[in-house]
C-alpha cells in the first residue's frame, strides 16, 4: 500500500499547505496535531495569514484534527475498521437471510472437491461445476481463479491446479495471494427459456449523507470502477431513510430500472429486500454482489459475495468474528495487533515508530518531503516504555524493506528521558538484530535530558530535537 501526503489534502491552497508545513513542523516542533499543538499552530497561521485565530482554529479542528483518522483511512484506502470474509462465508450469511445464492461446498483438496461436486449434483441436479478460489480479493476470474468443469475429472484437475497457487488479480499485490481452499459451486449459467443477464448490486454507507444506499447497475460481472468511469449513467442508487428502512416501492423501482418483468421482477424485489436485511443484520459496512444473475429460467441469485463487516460491531457478531481467516491478513499486522500495536504495512523503506496517529501522519509526510517513502504506520500509543519500544522495533524489523528507522515521540504524558532509556535498553537487548540506522527525535518534557542520554549511551543511535533535523538525518543515513 502506498502512502499519500496528508497536508496537501487538508489545506485549501498551496500557500496554506506551506504554512501547514512550516507551522505544523516548526512552530509546534512538529509534534502531534493534538489540542495544544493545534492552538499554537492556529496562532501562527493567524499571524501569517491575517485571518482571525478562532476562524483558523475551527478550520483546523474540523478539517484536520477531527478528521485526521478519517483522512488517514481515506488516503491510504485502508479501512482498518472492517473485517473481510470469504465468498463462501458471505453466501452462507446471505442464504440465512433468504437471499437466493449459487450453491456450493468448500474443499481443501482435490479429493474433497470431487466429493463436493458429487454431493452438489445429487442436491441440485447440476452437471457442470465452477471451481472458485477463496481468497480475500476480487477479480479472481481474470486471474484464473474461477474455472468451469464439465465432468468430475475436470473438477479434480482444476482443483489441483488452483489450490496452492499464487493467485494474482488486479486487486492483489504483484506476488498474489496463496489459495488455501476452493468453493465448488453449481453451474448456474445453463441454457433455458430466456437469456441469462448479469447485474451489479451493492449495499454500503454513503458517508456524505450518512445513509445506507443500494448501488446497482445493468452492467454486472465487470469492474464497477470501469462502469463508473465510462458509463456512469448506467449506475443507479437508492438511499434508505434510517427511520423507516427500505420501502417496497424502492425495491420495485430497482427491479424496474434493471429492466425486469414477470417472475424475475418478483424475485428481484425479494432479493433486494433480503440483501438489505442481511446488510443491516450483520452490521456490515459493505455487501457487494457482482454479478447478481438472472438465470435462463428467471430466477435471481447471488453468484459472488464480497462482504465487509464493521470491526466495531464484532463483539455482538460472534458468529461472524469466528469467520476471520488470518491467513488472508498481513502477518506482521496480525502480530502487531496481538501485542496491541496499531501497525499498518506500507510500501516504503523508512520504518516509523511514533506516538499518536496525528504525529504519525505528520512524520510520514516529513519522510515523503525528504524524498523517501514510509515503510509503515505505527502508533505505539501513550506508554512508550522499554518493553513496548522493543516490541515495536521487532515488528518494524520484520519488514525486510526497512533501511532506516525514525522514532518520533512527543513526551507529553510520558517523559522523554524514559522513552530514551527505553530505546537504549531495547537496543542493548536486541544486540545484533538491528542492522539499520536509527534516528530518534524526542520532543516535550525532558527532551534535552533525553538527547544527552542517547548521545552518551555509546549506541549508534542518532538523536534530533527539531523535526527538520530528524528528516535531514534520515536523508543523510539513506544517501550514504
Ligand atoms: P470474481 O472474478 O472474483 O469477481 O469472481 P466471480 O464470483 O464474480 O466469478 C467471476 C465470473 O465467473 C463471473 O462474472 C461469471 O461470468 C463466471 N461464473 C461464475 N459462476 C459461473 C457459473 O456457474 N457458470 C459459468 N459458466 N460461469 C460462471
Ligand atoms: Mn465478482
Amino acid at each position: 500500500m502506498k502512502y499519500n501526503l496528508v497536508a496537501p489534502i487538508a489545506a485549501e491552497s498551496l500557500e496554506q499547505q506551506k504554512l501547514i508545513f512550516s507551522c505544523g513542523h516548526k512552530a509546534t516542533n512538529g509534534s502531534s496535531w493534538g489540542g495544544l499543538e493545534k492552538t499554537v499552530f492556529a496562532n501562527k497561521l493567524a499571524a501569517e495569514s491575517g485571518n482571525s485565530f478562532l476562524k483558523i482554529k475551527n478550520k483546523i479542528v474540523s478539517e484536520i484534527g477531527l478528521n485526521l483518522l478519517f483522512l488517514w483511512h481515506f488516503l491510504t484506502d485502508k479501512r482498518y475498521t472492517t473485517m473481510n470474509i470469504h465468498e463462501y462465508q458471505g453466501k452462507e450469511i446471505l442464504a440465512s437471510y433468504g437471499v437466493r445464492i449459487q450453491r456450493g461446498i468448500v474443499a481443501n483438496n482435490p479429493v474433497e472437491a470431487v466429493a463436493a461436486a458429487k454431493q452438489l449434483t445429487a442436491e441440485t441436479g447440476t452437471g457442470w461445476h465452477v471451481i472458485k478460489a477463496q481468497v480475500h480479493a476480487g477479480g479472481r476470474g481474470k486471474g484464473g481463479g474461477v474455472k468451469l468443469a464439465k465432468n468430475l475429472q475436470q473438477v479434480e484437475e482444476i482443483a489441483e491446479q488452483i489450490i496452492g497457487m499464487q493467485l494474482i488479480t488486479p486487486q492483489t499485490s504483484a506476488e498474489g495471494k496463496k489459495v488455501h481452499k476452493v468453493l465448488i459451486a453449481e453451474d448456474v449459467y445453463y441454457p433455458g427459456e430466456s437469456e441469462t443477464s448479469e447485474f451489479y448490486m451493492s449495499v454500503l454507507l454513503n458517508r456524505s449523507t450518512g445513509r445506507n444506499m443500494i448501488m446497482y447497475s445493468t452492467e454486472g460481472g465487470m469492474d464497477i470502477e470501469e462502469v463508473a468511469e465510462h458509463t456512469p449513467h448506467l449506475i443507479f442508487t437508492e438511499e434508505i431513510d434510517p427511520a423507516v428502512g427500505l420501502q417496497g416501492f424502492q425495491a420495485r423501482r430497482i427491479a424496474f430500472n434493471l429492466g425486469l418483468s414477470g417472475n424475475a421482477f418478483k424475485e428481484m424485489v425479494k432479493f433486494v429486500d433480503s440483501l438489505y436485511n442481511a446488510y443491516i443484520g450483520c452490521d456490515a459496512s459493505m455487501f457487494e454482489i457482482n454479478p447478481v444473475l438472472k438465470t435462463s429460467d428467471n430466477k435471481i441469485m447471488a453468484v459472488d459475495a464480497k462482504v465487509n463487516i464493521d470491526d466495531n460491531a464484532l463483539y455482538r457478531q460472534a458468529k461472524i468474528a469466528d469467520m476471520r481467516d488470518i491467513r488472508e491478513e498481513n502477518p506482521i499486522e496480525v502480530e502487531a495487533k496481538e501485542v496491541g500495536l496499531n501497525y499498518v504495512d506500507l510500501d516504503g523503506t523508512v520504518g516509523c515508530m511514533v506516538n499518536g496517529a496525528g504525529l504519525a501522519m505528520a512524520t510520514m509526510d516529513l519522510i515523503k518531503y525528504a524524498g523517501f517513502e514510509p515503510a509503515n504506520f505505527l502508533d505505539v500509543g501513550g506508554t512508550a516504555d522499554a518493553k513496548r519500544v522493543e516490541t515495536a522495533f521487532r515488528i518494524i524489523l520484520k519488514d525486510p524493506a526497512v533501511e532506516a528507522i525514525l522514532i518520533n515521540i512527543f513526551g507529553g504524558i510520558v517523559r522523554c528521558d524514559r522513552v530514551a532509556q527505553g530505546v537504549v535498553d531495547a537496543y542493548k537487548n536486541m544486540g545484533d538484530a538491528i542492522k539499520v540506522p536509527i534516528i530518534v527525535r524526542l520532543q516535550g518534557t525532558n527532551a534535552e535530558i533525553a538527547k544527552e542520554l542517547i548521545d552518551n549511551s555509546g549506541m549508534p543511535i542518532l538523536s534530533a530535537v527539531q523535526f527538520q533535523e530528524a528528516a535531514d538525518q534520515v536523508k543523510a543515513a539513506l544517501t550514504k
